[in-house]
């Protein structure tokens, strides 16, 4: 359906327990951009079909395809558009590494993700479930697209995000790009002055907190970077944020408002559950019911805590030491 003028939204289905994952048709004077692609799973390429039947749009109608973030949810099927559409692929940079360096040839998740979560105290058999999981998501990102990296978009070294000043012409309607760290470390959001709208896919989401996780390859303390970045929306005059899960929001501000309470008490009770000192899978345990959990839940509960014991060690309220496996203690 058109969700703002000229956006049509196009909902696909994931054989994950969060179901949906929202793509957008962005219409402009140049034809049609795609912004974010789904899952490679049969189901997803049939809603593409219907979607494309339904607004008589042929694949070779769109000529500009931009993906967000490496998750699988969001690259999953651009090679496939690609192929049909012959269109670019483009991302920011880091992202585009990402894809390659996760979903190109193999199982380097498994392996490394079960190594962190082991050196977190993990029992080993539970990390090698986590692994197994998410190496089964590796054939619904194939095949990769041929990706045009965004050079202007690299977040510098001494910048935790980027507001570039030059707009990015999208179908050729202006957009201002923003790349925001938190839920991944080059996370590209799309706002276009004009109308108000936000693309802002995983970094605001309306019902659940996006998944903020230290996973093997993520920039230190995604969790303060993530918070951090709220400044860069607040000044926005944003009308409607587009979201890349559940339905579109208009109270971007209070949003905010709402997820930085979230993981201010989540902090809290972090800080409860360190106890005298220990292990962030004997934290995450404290709170999440992890034996509950499926393995790809875990994988979420754990990024989470690691996430947010790393953010009180950067606040200086938490102690970490990097033996085997790792602990956290409070600072007296
Ligand atoms: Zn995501």
């Amino acid at each position: 359906m058109f969700v703002a003028p000229d956006i049509i939204q196009v909902e696909l289905p994931l054989p994950f327990p969060l179901k949906i994952v929202n793509c957008y048709l962005v219409r402009g004077p140049d034809g049609w951009a795609l912004i974010d692609s789904g899952i490679n799973w049969p189901p997803a390429l049939e809603a593409w079909q219907r979607a494309l039947a339904q607004w008589s749009i042929r694949p070779r109608d769109v000529c500009e395809i931009y993906i967000t973030h490496y998750h699988p949810d969001h690259v999953g099927l651009a090679g496939w558009w690609q192929r049909q559409s012959d269109a670019p692929v483009f991302m920011t940079p880091l992202e585009a590494r990402s894809v390659i360096e996760v979903w190109s040839d193999g199982p380097w998740t498994g392996r490394q993700l079960a190594a962190l979560f082991t050196a977190h105290g993990m029992p080993e058999t539970l990390a090698q479930a986590v692994a197994e999981r998410s190496e089964g998501t590796h054939e619904m990102t194939q095949p990769l697209p041929e990706i045009t990296p965004l050079a202007q978009l690299a977040i510098p070294a001494d910048a935790e995000y980027l507001v570039p000043a030059a707009p990015l012409l999208i179908a050729g309607r202006a957009f201002q790009p923003l790349v925001l760290p938190g839920h991944a470390d080059e996370h590209l959001c799309l706002f276009e002055p004009a109308t108000g709208v936000l693309l802002a896919a995983d970094h605001v989401l309306p019902r659940i907190s996006p998944n903020i996780s230290v996973l093997p390859h993520t920039r230190p303390d995604p969790l303060g970077r993530y918070l951090r970045s709220f400044a860069a929306l607040e000044s926005l005059a944003v009308e409607i944020v587009l979201p890349g899960h559940g339905l579109a929001l208009t109270n971007l501000h209070e949003r905010l408002e709402q997820l930085r309470s979230h993981h201010i008490d989540r902090l809290e009770e972090m800080l409860t559950a360190i106890g005298a000192g220990t292990t962030a899978y004997e934290i995450a345990t404290r709170i999440f019911r992890m034996d509950q959990l499926s393995p790809h839940q875990v994988q979420f509960a754990m990024g989470e805590t690691i996430a947010h014991l790393d953010y009180l060690v950067a606040e200086d309220r938490v102690d970490r030491s990097d033996s085997e496996p790792v602990t956290y203690r409070l600072k007296r």
